[in-house]
């Protein structure tokens, strides 16, 4: 058995079916699948170690606060963090981006000032950043792409002013599988004293991230699409920044102290973490995380590139499909479009053939309204995929087309 089979048996749906034909798992951008390992450690969890935390002197509250701490301590040195408190854990990216929008907002936001996103933001690195502009009267102002799905910098540098207070973009496009250049793009933010947040959402799995190397403020991701459960994620923050902000949400474990007169709230990364958190997702993300190292990175890059490399070049055999998302530096994310047929009827169809694509605008409807498209297929990779699933998708694809036109 070679290398990646002895992967995919780490993942118990990979051997399911799906309308009786084996499944074909590639809506790895939506969610990811999760390893036994990850399925273990919850279970084990749940049935033997489940307690409230950070509140009960009895052993398995010690216990359950222990293993929650420890799993802050993985995220932390996963991302390269320099300190635990600059770990929050939260329900996922996009409540990650509305802790920092609102929080960030009600802070340092003033009529008149501007916030920066980019044309090719998934809609909760949008839309949370409209209403904070809204409420405060601040401009929301957007870097421009080009037909590659390449964002045009020289407009960024352009855009960037005095009253720049944030600029928030993707490391890597849900849509287009876009790698943008978040290094520069940080540079270009802090030489104009701007902060800046990055949405790993799409890339945390996918490439070896380090938060002190990128000198980022903020950055965000979500469990779900790194083999982990749903419903937990992270921001991560600069101690200082995040000191700085006032909370998001008010209630248990955030306070130090409550009469009805006055609250004060908890340290870091406490103040951030109102009510009872999703216990078992922060350790099964911890989880997950072991997991990715096991693999290892050199092994997640090879696999996904020579995926992105293979299924590009078998796709575009296809008469008539025309690939949305051609930028130099790319991820295993394929959309795509095929003349005269609706992408859901696409989806419909090879649905049936036990292969799972996304189909719509995958939440990034001004990248539609740009690309002047109502949606795409896209096929987005995980290092447990492999060249025979290309082969069965594109075969897929052509049945497919020859029951449409
Ligand atoms: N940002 C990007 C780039 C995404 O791809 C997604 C989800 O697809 C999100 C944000 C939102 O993630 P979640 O739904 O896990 O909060």
């Amino acid at each position: 058995m070679d290398a990646i089979n002895k992967i995919r048996n780490d993942f118990p749906i990979l051997s399911r079916k799906v309308k009786g034909k084996q499944l074909v798992y590639l809506d790895n951008g939506a969610t990811t699948q999760k390893p036994q390992q990850v399925i273990d450690t919850i279970e084990k969890y749940y049935a033997y170690e489940n307690s409230n935390i950070h509140r009960g002197v009895h052993t398995l509250s010690q216990e359950a606060t222990t293993k929650y701490e420890e799993a802050r301590e993985t995220v932390k040195s996963f991302i390269g963090a320099g300190k635990n408190e600059e770990i929050i854990f939260t329900k996922g990216t996009t409540d990650s981006i509305n802790l920092i929008a609102s929080s960030f907002g009600k802070k340092l936001l003033k009529k008149g000032d501007e916030i920066i996103i980019s044309a090719m933001e998934h809609h909760s690195n949008i839309v949370p950043w409209q209403m904070i502009c809204e409420e405060k009267e601040a401009v929301l102002k957007v870097i421009p792409i080009n037909k590659k799905g390449e964002l045009i910098m020289e407009a960024l540098e352009k855009l960037v002013s005095p009253k720049t207070k944030l600029i928030a973009v993707n490391h890597i496009s849900n849509t287009l599988g876009t790698i943008n250049p978040i290094k520069k793009i940080i540079e270009i933010a802090h030489k104009n004293n701007a902060l800046v947040l990055i949405d790993a959402a799409q890339s945390i799995a996918h490439t070896p991230l380090n938060v002190v190397d990128l000198d980022v403020d903020f950055l965000v991701f979500s469990g779900h699409k790194m083999f982990a459960p749903t419903g937990v994620g992270i921001l991560y923050g600069k101690e200082a920044l995040l000191n700085d902000l006032p909370p998001y949400q008010g209630g248990g474990d955030m306070i130090k102290e409550v009469t009805f007169e006055k609250t004060t709230y908890n340290c870091l990364p406490h103040k951030f973490e109102a009510g009872t958190p999703n216990i078992a997702g922060g350790i099964g993300l911890a989880s997950a995380i072991d997991y990715i190292k096991k693999i290892g990175f050199d092994t997640i890059l090879k696999q996904e590139k020579a995926l992105l490399a293979y299924g590009t070049q078998e796709l575009l055999t296809i008469d008539g499909l025309r690939i949305i998302g051609s930028a130099d530096n790319k991820t295993s994310v394929i959309s795509f479009v095929i003349d005269g047929i609706h992408p859901f009827d696409i989806g419909t169809i090879i649905d049936q053939l036990g292969i799972a694509v996304r189909t719509g605008h995958h939440c990034t409807q001004p990248l539609m309204n740009f690309f002047e498209i109502p949606g795409t297929i896209r096929a987005s990779f995980a290092f447990y995929n492999t060249k025979e699933e290309v082969d069965i998708l594109v075969k897929g694809l052509k049945r497919a087309i020859n029951m449409l036109l």
